[in-house]
């Protein structure tokens, strides 16, 4: 599955209906035998008392004939933990997923699931289920975003290779739509945590001084601000005015989780300082300038103070040589 970007629209739908029909993996079977002791902790978990599922003699003397299981358990019996067999790998259901994702169809949630039972089910059975993609709906946009339903059908056998029962589950697999949030309504910034240690540096900040650290003992810059010299462990320190100048040595562009105090995408750059005598110094800040999706490593930045609300002032990496 190479290259999907390129593909026209028509081209990825045709290549996303190919997956209907086909069968995700090998069979699976169940862990355990349908058994009593699963029954009846589900049926204290859910409070059900219906005496069928727990008492031999009621079973016995129900329609049934015997003890059975509530049909609804039908997905239990062949539940794996999370890192289960069928999991992971490269299974034509894992292949349309990376389909999906390459158009941005990265969230999903499970919109219904309909059960069908054939018969009841009851201690001694042995479960297998086979799974098969059942339909991929066309492109459609709710109020999650704009995507596609993925239903998926497992069949589910008994040791003769009787169906007992199916199950339809669907899921959308969904392109997040932006929430933006209106800058009048965005709550402020956290706040910096000061410290002791640290406080000097947003005050500057605030004062729109971007410093750095120097010990007054050896010389050395150092960043982010700490009680003492890495190089001569001198706690005599003062502070020298940054050029302003420096380049990204790396950065990411967060989209989730959101906080509503900032706007995202929300990049945030290592940026190296290129003053004369601040090699090696780096400090975390935001970008400005460029759209997020267009920082890149290496690109040379101007350092400059702004303010992010009433109360603090923080340094931005301007890429592009203006905002
Ligand atoms: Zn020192």
């Amino acid at each position: 599955m190479t290259a999907t970007g390129e593909l026209s629209d028509a081209q990825f739908d045709e290549l996303l209906q190919s997956f209907v029909g086909m069968e995700i993996g090998p069979p699976k079977p169940g862990p355990d035998e349908v058994n009593a002791p699963m029954i009846r902790h589900l049926v204290e978990t859910l409070g059900d008392t219906n005496p069928v599922y727990v008492s031999q003699a009621a079973g016995a003397a129900s329609v049934h004939g015997r003890l059975v299981a509530p049909p609804t358990m039908l997905q239990a019996w062949v539940m794996t933990g999370i890192e289960g067999p069928g999991r992971g790998g490269d299974s034509p259901y894992e292949q349309m997923n990376e389909l999906l994702f390459s158009r941005g169809f990265t969230s999903v949630v499970a919109t219904n699931c309909e059960q069908t039972y054939v018969r009841y089910l009851h201690p001694g059975d042995r479960i297998t289920m086979r799974t098969v993609i059942d339909s991929i709906s066309p492109q459609k946009t709710t109020a999650l975003g704009t995507g596609h339903f993925v239903t998926t059908r497992q069949d589910y056998y008994d040791a003769d290779g009787e169906l007992v029962g199916s199950m339809l589950f669907r899921i959308i697999r969904f392109r997040p739509a932006a929430r933006p949030v209106a800058p009048a309504t965005r709550p402020p910034r956290p706040g910096p945590a000061l410290t002791h240690d640290n406080a000097f540096w947003f005050e500057a900040l605030n004062a729109g001084k971007l410093l750095i650290q120097r010990c007054a003992e050896c010389g050395r810059l150092r960043n982010p601000p700490g009680p003492m010299c890495p190089a001569c462990t001198s706690t005599r320190w003062d502070t020298v005015e940054a050029a302003g100048t420096g380049r990204i040595h790396s950065f990411v562009v967060v989209h989730y989780p959101q906080v509503p105090s900032f706007e995202y995408p929300l990049p945030v750059a290592l940026v190296e300082l290129t003053g004369p005598g601040e090699e090696g110094i780096r400090m975390v800040m935001n970008t400005a300038g460029v759209d997020p999706g267009d920082v890149r490593i290496d690109q040379e930045v101007t350092i400059e103070v702004r303010p992010v609300d009433e109360s603090t002032r923080l340094p931005f990496a301007v890429i592009g040589g203006h905002s």
